[in-house]
């Protein structure tokens, strides 16, 4: 029986003589013994953002018999790159060059509409390949967990990126614009694409692919100040120099940063390893210096403004008089105790409430769980740092596979010190194993 839902369609040129695996499999085992018998390794990777693309890319190149099949719950690939990288920054999306390649291989198929945990489940999955890749990312965002929380105008800054890069389950999020203050708790990248996108001048988002009803409704908006909230210091920030300076230079707006959230950094500063100390010195000189006659008539002229607003941890959403929407925000003032790594906020008692109609959280996405129990956990640590990651660093925390296979497919069991470390190695010695 067909699954239900599925639709598909093959990137290669060459149509694929295996059937996908579905729920009711004809006889038990059948997909097994039908995979294994060719002796070529059959790959499944669930999840087509860069995770997944880079392992299978990965296999594909040093595997000349490996076939993969990527799984995806969209019906389009590329995860995140589609729908959560800005739409002013095409030059990140470039990467999708590189993964069409991939999957106009003959080796390659990509099963789209395909939710793994759904339309197929996890162990049917091992039992029909030789080893699966899961690379499905970090999809919901991670609950505020304050009074208020639930009021509308609070809305995930995740949903809201969904929402202008045309995410399907995000296209009826109708973020009210309408007030003129908006507050975005969390200091990391995607803060500032929300906030850059909320304060670019419409007639610029227009040469992007924006959605065209996002640009709707952002040429309609009234926003005219945005804060972005953390709970640490400028130290602690999570954004980096290239959006940080995207934000002071954005047409039609000034920053707001306070001086006193510096003090005492001007002497630490040379301590402070690259780059966080360019990313440092940026913040502190547009804090604390008077900026350059062009700059300033620049500035004089803007109509809109943003604003870091450090060590304000959120207490509650404060609700508008008939408890319909959100007014405004309360904000516990912190200090930070300890040093480095271990340096955390805790609050000094001080309290502040700020004015507002509309409250994006972005303080991180949150893991979810397949069902892979019986992933190889040892090594699940490994996998979350070793991914290869399309940015070219350590995989971030949306980064993140594990993979399956049967030990005794290992051409020995090597100690920790010999073991693969990441999936797409580890499916290799599958290879070398002669599966
Ligand atoms: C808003 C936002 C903007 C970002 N912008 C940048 C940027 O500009 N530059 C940069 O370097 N990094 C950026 N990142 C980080 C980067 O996008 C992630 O690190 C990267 O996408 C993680 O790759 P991934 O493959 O693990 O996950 P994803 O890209 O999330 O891919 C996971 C895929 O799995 C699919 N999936 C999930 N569940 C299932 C299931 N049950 N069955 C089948 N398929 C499933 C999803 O639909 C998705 O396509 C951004 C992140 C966010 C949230």
């Amino acid at each position: 029986m067909a699954p239900r839902f599925w639709r598909w369609w093959y990137w290669s040129a060459w149509p694929r003589i295996r059937p996908p695996p579905a729920r009711n499999t004809p006889t038990p085992g059948f997909f097994q013994q039908f995979s294994t018998q060719e002796k070529i390794p059959q790959i499944c990777v669930v999840g087509s953002g860069p995770a997944g693309f880079y392992t299978a890319q990965h296999v594909l190149k040093h595997h000349p018999q490996a076939h993969v099949d990527i799984f995806e719950k969209q019906l389009v690939p590329f995860g995140l790159v589609r729908f959560g990288v800005a739409p002013d920054h095409p030059e990140v999306k470039n990467v999708i060059n590189t993964f069409t390649q991939t999957a106009r291989s003959d080796r390659c198929a990509f099963w789209g509409n395909v939710m793994v945990g759904r339309d197929v489940t996890v162990p049917e999955l091992r039992e029909a390949y030789h080893a699966v890749v899961l690379s499905y990312g970090a999809e919901d965002h991670r609950v505020l967990g304050i009074p208020g929380e639930e009021l509308p105008g609070v809305l995930s800054a995740r949903d809201f990126v969904g929402w202008y890069n045309g995410l399907p389950e995000n296209q009826k999020l109708a973020p009210d614009l309408s007030c003129d203050t908006a507050v975005i708790l969390g200091q990391g990248n995607v803060a500032l694409d929300v906030a850059r996108i909320m304060l670019t001048p419409p007639e610029h988002l227009e040469k992007t692919d924006i959605t065209e009803a996002a640009l709707g409704v952002l040429r309609q908006s009234q926003v005219k100040t945005v804060w972005i909230v953390g709970r640490r210091g400028p130290l602690q920030v999570a954004f980096t120099i290239k959006e940080l300076r995207e934000m002071i230079q954005l047409p039609g707006t000034r920053p707001i940063l306070d001086p006193a959230d510096f003090l005492g950094l001007q002497d630490r500063i040379k301590e402070i390893p690259r780059p966080r100390r360019r990313l440092t010195e940026l913040m502190l000189r547009t804090a604390t210096e008077k900026p350059g006659v062009e700059e300033a008539a620049r500035q004089k002229l803007a109509s809109h403004a943003w604003g870091l607003r450090f060590f304000r941890s959120p207490q509650q959403v404060l609700p508008s008089p008939d408890g319909q929407r959100v007014a405004g925000i309360r904000l516990a003032i912190t200090r930070l105790e300890d040093v480095g790594e271990a340096t955390r906020a805790v609050p000094t008692g001080d309290m502040e409430d700020l004015p507002c109609g509309l409250v994006l959280s972005s303080v991180g996405p949150l893991l979810q769980r397949l069902g892979e129990e019986g992933a190889h956990r040892r090594h699940r640590h490994d996998y979350d740092r070793q991914l290869p990651h399309w940015s070219g660093d350590a995989a971030g925390p949306e980064g993140r596979a594990a993979a399956f296979w049967p030990p005794a497919w290992l051409p020995s069991h090597p100690g920790p010190a010999q073991e693969p470390r990441d999936p797409a190695s580890l499916l290799l010695r599958l290879g070398e194993a002669g599966c």
